[in-house]
Formats: C-alpha cells, sequence, structure tokens
C-alpha cells in the first residue's frame, strides 16, 4: 500500500504491534459490543481504540480522504506489515544507543508500562550524560481537546553543559533527492506535535487521571513478573502505573522543554545525508491544525481529499479507482471549464 508521503518509511513497529494486539483484542469481544449503529459512530470510535496517533495526524495532512479509505476499503488495507530497509535502518539506530529486549506483557498496563519505562529510561540515560536518546514514546492530550495522542520520538539530543534539548526525526528516502514540499509539510507537522507532547510533559500539564480515562487503564493493577523484573532491573521502584508514572512525572521535571526541532533525511541506498531541515515551531499553527483535524475524528464534519492544486497526489494513491472526492472534484473542474469557454 502506498503510505501517504512518498517513499519514506515509517517508523513505527511500537504502533504496528499495539495495533495487532487491539485488533486481537477487539475480536474477542462479543458481538453485542460491535451492535451500536456504525453511522453513529465516530471515526475516533469506529477506527481508534479512543487515542490517536501521531502519524495519523501527519496521514491526515497529506489526505484525510485516503486515511478514511485506509480504515473503510478493506481490499486495499495493507495486511502482513513487513520490515522494510528503512524501519531496519531505524533499528539500527536505535540499537547503536541501547539494547532491545524482549518482554512479555500480560495486560493493557503491561503495554503501557513499557511505554512509560523507555521513556523513563531516555531521560535518565539524559541525565546521567549520554547525549543522544533514540525511540522515545511520548503521548498526551494537547491543547485541552480532550483527544489523547501517542508518538515515537525519533531522537532526542542533549548538550549537558548547556542544558539545551533537541528533537530530530530520522526519515530515509528511496531516491536521492530531498522529499516534495508536501511531505515536507508533514514532518514538519510531525515533529512540532512531538515537541508540543514532551513539552506537556515536562510543564506538568498532563495528569494520571487523563490517561488512565482515555487508555481505559487500571492505574493500580499489579504488573507482570517481566515488567516487574525490568523496573527491578533499572534499579526503580512501583508495581504499579500509579507509582510509575508519579517516577516520570518527576523524572521529567528534571529536564528542560525541547528548544530546537527539525528532520532528517538519508539516502537509503548510499547513506548519504540528503539534509536536514531545522523546522520553526508554531504553536498557534498547530492548534489551529490540529482542531480542524480533530473536526474529522470527532465526525463534526465530513472528510475531506485533496484540493485540485494537490491532484498530483491522486496518482499514486490506491484509492483512486474509488475515489468520490476525486471525482467529484474532476466533475466541479470540468463544469468549471465549461462555463469559462
Ligand atoms: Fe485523496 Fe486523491 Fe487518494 Fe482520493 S484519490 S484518497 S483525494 S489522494
Amino acid at each position: 500500500m502506498n503510505n501517504c508521503g512518498g517513499d519514506e518509511f515509517s517508523d513505527n513497529e511500537d504502533e504496528i504491534l499495539t495495533t495487532a494486539i487491539e485488533n486481537f483484542e477487539a475480536s474477542l469481544k462479543p458481538n453485542s459490543s460491535v451492535a451500536k449503529d456504525e453511522e453513529l459512530r465516530t471515526p475516533l470510535e469506529r477506527f481508534r481504540p479512543g487515542y490517536l496517533w501521531v502519524s495519523d495526524l501527519t496521514r491526515q495532512n497529506w489526505c484525510e480522504q485516503q486515511v478514511y479509505y485506509s480504515f473503510t476499503v478493506p481490499a486495499i488495507v495493507e495486511e502482513n506489515p513487513v520490515m522494510t530497509e528503512g524501519s531496519s535502518l531505524h533499528l539500527a539506530r536505535e540499537l547503536a544507543v541501547h539494547d532491545v529486549v524482549q518482554v512479555k506483557v500480560t495486560s493493557n498496563e503491561d503495554i503501557w508500562a513499557i511505554k512509560v519505562l523507555n521513556l523513563l529510561s531516555s531521560l535518565i540515560s539524559l541525565l546521567n550524560g549520554q547525549t543522544v536518546a533514540r525511540e522515545i514514546p511520548i503521548f498526551g492530550a494537547p491543547f485541552d481537546e480532550d483527544v489523547f495522542i501517542v508518538g515515537l520520538i525519533d531522537e532526542l539530543r542533549f548538550d549537558p553543559t548547556s542544558f539545551q534539548l533537541d528533537l530530530w526525526e530520522f526519515k530515509t528516502r528511496k531516491y536521492k533527492n530531498m522529499p516534495s514540499k508536501a511531505q515536507q509539510a508533514q514532518n514538519r507537522l510531525q515533529v512540532m506535535l512531538y515537541k508540543k507532547l514532551f513539552d506537556d510533559l515536562v510543564k506538568g500539564k498532563l495528569t494520571k487521571e487523563v490517561i488512565a480515562k482515555h487508555l481505559k487503564l487500571d492505574m493500580n493493577r499489579t504488573f507482570g513478573s517481566d515488567i516487574q523484573a525490568t523496573i527491578d532491573d533499572k534499579c526503580l521502584t512501583g508495581t504499579t502505573l500509579n507509582q510509575l508514572l508519579d517516577i516520570l512525572f518527576i523524572r521529567i521535571q528534571c529536564i528542560t522543554c525541547i528548544k530546537e526541532i527539525g528532520i532528517e533525511y538519508e539516502h537509503q541506498g548510499s547513506k548519504e545525508s540528503l539534509g536536514m531541515n531545522s523546522v520553526d515551531y508554531d504553536d498557534e499553527e498547530l492548534e489551529k491544525l490540529f482542531k480542524n483535524y480533530l473536526e474529522f475524528w470527532r465526525g463534526r464534519r465530513e472528510v475531506k481529499g485533496v484540493e485540485i492544486e494537490e491532484a498530483w497526489k491522486c496518482q499514486s494513491c490506491d484509492f483512486a479507482d474509488v475515489c468520490d472526492w476525486r471525482k467529484r472534484k474532476a466533475e466541479q473542474y470540468s463544469q468549471h471549464g465549461k462555463k469559462k469557454i
């Protein structure tokens, strides 16, 4: 399936794993739980487990209609994501700074404990003098919109002398050129969202109540034995999310908000750097965009496809043959052309 945004590869094995677990859990639910009229449910309720991934929003930035079809046109939906060259490069970079450990999970609380532990480990390593941390889970409910967002930051770079923390997203490209403006806009949105989520945590804006409510977690459920052993190995204390999150909130406030954000592009074949785009963070712009995107997820407006100036995106879209938006736009355009003549 065409990954909206061209030939860059998603870094989100984490997302794939979680989605697989959620799909499996959904398949175990009795029919009565899906009896609610589909039409009455919002896209957030129908397609997502109560929260969104940062990649849902960046894909929406490319084409919202395409996101909608990716959930509703099953014949084209990718069923077996494979590890690509891009994702294996991400893994190699991750392994360069820390080991990947297999852990057995026994509950949703265990899954979220892994995310919290990975974030905590990165923070602790930076506070202990390491200058780079990779593949850092991040989450929050930005702009008081009551929608929970989850992501995975590629890289944090910390300068212990100036106490400056920067965030970089690593993108690999099949072709030896910089991405289009539209792809760069997607990547810009991605790093701005990561910064927003991270800074909100540093500023103490996220509470345990909000996390528990959106993720439907039991904050006092005791972790499984593998998670507990991992916590002990890291010389941390805590047997529940309630306790682990307290540690996270304290530790993250010992670090600073993110200063610089940017995207680094690398050619897959030659591993040559294609360039580094520094991004100017704009809180107002992000809030406006975010609120607009949420209107779709809350079912408050019709789904939108690309505007005529971006119709070139349709040429490489898997849904071009079935896309109503594209047909409607083509008709409008030809009517408009006739009137002019
Ligand atoms: Fe979006 Fe064009 Fe694909 Fe339709 S054909 S889903 S408008 S990119």
